[in-house]
């Protein structure tokens, strides 16, 4: 009998990476927490706030969904592809947009399948999204980016996010949700930041074949709930069981919950060993819950107040409100093509980037370059730093912390490429 249930481990196991939903936005969360110190403050005076706010409009709610008032966000979606198959057609977002405007407009579908007993708390979220009309600098746009890349695969360490990492970067955050649509490596769906992040690195990321309803190649993820969960997450909304033992989303009509649910659970999904006594049992169809996409149904009126939070007076993402995205372009000026750099053009990448002591030198991303004399200058133009490259690397010890573009000469081009020292 063992030996059988090791065969059935062993024959079930790739299917078992694939059946069970991951979000890698807690971990990618907490190391960014880890590793800035502002901002940590910046996040932990967040959360304050937000239970203080939370505790006053508790307060005042009456709970009509006529007084939440409808806020309407600008999207901007950066497809990064490095094929065909990844360079996602127009129909394939504007399915994820309806499918996001259903979600948090309690419009889905799915409604129905809301347990009797969970739906009095499901809310329409009064938050809809829309493709971005006009450009940072005032251009017309459709919202959508489409960037060549010469990158097979991306993690969760925001390459992606910057342009000089091959990816493309983020529009003014303050004012745009940034998406960016990638191949994310196989063990990942998707990860967004909270409030409270870096500019350059506010928005979420999602793998090309879990956006939208149409193209997927995931069945348990096709419906588009990936990204739902994932703007939950930029909303501020945590995972139902704090992503520890029975811990708290700091939302009070969520019942508490020992750890995550996986595939579709059928109601009352309990546990005599559980944090949750209660007869409905686990929220498993709340959007912030690892079910499949088919069996995730709903936010709560908790939730919905947490999200509203962040548009008050001050909160992280009242900048949203005043956003000119969804007005008429008024800069009649072509927007630049975005720098693409892959292809037939010859290029420079450096990395790593940012760098404290060397630099390794590639061209067109593989081969090392030749030796070849280099030039290095810092943000004004003056040159900083001449000599030869060996074996494709070069220390950068003597400069200090700053951005700079290395120069090299090859054949008859002149390649630039940009980095940071640290
Ligand atoms: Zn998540």
């Amino acid at each position: 009998m063992k030996s059988f249930l090791f065969i059935c481990i062993l024959c079930c196991s790739s299917f078992w990476v694939a059946a069970q939903r991951n979000c890698v936005t807690t971990e990618y969360w907490q190391s960014q927490l880890n590793n800035d110190a502002a901002l940590r403050m910046r996040y932990i005076q967040l959360e304050s706030s937000a239970k203080t706010r939370s505790s006053i409009s508790k307060k005042e709610q009456g709970s009509d969904v006529a007084d939440v008032p409808l806020i309407t966000i600008p999207v901007v979606i950066h497809v990064l592809y490095n094929n065909e198959e990844q360079n996602i057609s127009n129909a394939q977002i504007q399915s994820q947009l309806n499918i996001l405007n259903k979600d948090f407009r309690k419009l889905n579908d799915d409604t129905a399948q809301i347990p009797a007993f969970f739906a009095p708390l499901a809310a329409d979220c009064r938050v809809q999204f829309e493709l971005a009309k006009s450009d940072p600098e005032g251009r017309a746009t459709t919202g959508i980016i489409r960037k060549k890349t010469d990158r097979l695969y991306w993690q969760q360490d925001d390459k992606m996010k910057f342009s000089v990492s091959g990816g493309n970067d983020a529009w003014d955050s303050r004012y745009y949700l940034n998406i960016w649509v990638c191949n994310l490596t196989k063990s990942l769906l998707g990860y967004s930041t909270f409030p409270g992040a870096s500019p350059e690195k506010d928005g979420v990321v999602i793998r090309t074949d879990v956006f939208g309803t149409t193209g997927n190649s995931s069945s348990a993820y096709n419906k588009g709930r990936t990204t739902t969960h994932e703007v939950g997450h930029w909303l501020n909304l945590k995972h139902l069981w704090g992503d520890t033992d029975c811990g708290s989303d700091d939302v009070e009509d969520t019942p508490p919950q020992k750890t995550y649910s996986s595939g579709c659970s059928s109601f009352p999904k309990t546990s005599p060993n559980g944090c949750n006594q209660q007869p409905g049992g686990d929220m498993f169809m709340n959007f912030m819950d690892f079910s499949d996409d088919a069996c995730l149904h709903m936010f709560t009126i908790g939730q919905r107040q947490r999200i509203h939070d962040l548009f008050a007076t001050s909160a992280p993402r009242e900048t949203l409100l005043y956003s000119t995205a969804l007005h008429e372009p008024w800069n009649s000026s072509a927007s630049p093509e975005p720098q693409i750099n892959t292809g037939a053009e010859s290029h420079l990448t450096v990395f790593p980037n940012p760098a404290s002591t060397f630099l390794t030198l590639r061209f067109n991303n593989e081969k090392p370059l030749t030796p070849k004399t280099y030039s290095i200058y810092d943000i004004t133009g003056r040159l900083v730093l001449a000599g030869k490259n060996t074996g494709g690397t070069v220390s950068i010890n003597a400069l200090s912390e700053g951005v700079y573009f290395i120069k090299l000469q090859h054949g008859e081009q002149v390649l630039m490429a940009k980095f940071i020292k640290e």
